[in-house]
């Protein structure tokens, strides 16, 4: 493991999330599996608690694999109308292609800029009140 203390050059989100590489070190390791990340970098031990793309992944692959994997099983149907053996021997393999492919490298991708930009969720650092000083008022956590 190398000095957590470190200061780390910022990496580009953008480099370190497609090759799957710890957002801090850009050596370590950021799955552990094809989809499952690991619990921390093998490299610098960042913790990936903070990780969390949620559907971010599946949206992008749904926006950009998806609707041009169907616009090509709908053009093969409209210009060749191949048999349904054919359709499912080419569409089926375009649809793994355009949909998996790029599920790794844009999870990895927003990992990386979610530690990147800092994004988490927002917390207050001094006493709110949102109703005026003799309103109710919200403590920061601790
Ligand atoms: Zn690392």
């Amino acid at each position: 493991m190398s000095d957590p203390d470190k200061n780390w050059p910022r990496l580009e989100p953008i480099k370190t999330g497609i090759d799957g590489r710890c957002p801090r070190c850009g050596v370590g390791h950021l799955f552990a599996g094809f989809l499952a990340l690991a619990r921390a970098c093998d490299h610098c031990g960042l913790s990936f608690d903070f990780a969390d793309p949620a559907d971010g992944p599946a949206f992008f692959v749904i926006c950009f694999g998806c609707v041009p994997a169907v616009t090509f099983a709908l053009m093969l149907e409209i210009w060749l109308s191949p048999p349904l053996l054919v359709q499912l021997l080419v569409n089926g393999p375009v649809l793994l292609l355009f949909c998996l492919a790029p599920l790794r490298q844009l999870k990895g991708w927003l990992v990386c800029s979610q530690f990147y930009f800092k994004a988490g969720e927002g917390r207050i650092g001094k006493p709110w009140r949102p109703y005026g000083p003799d309103g109710p008022v919200v403590m920061p956590r601790k």
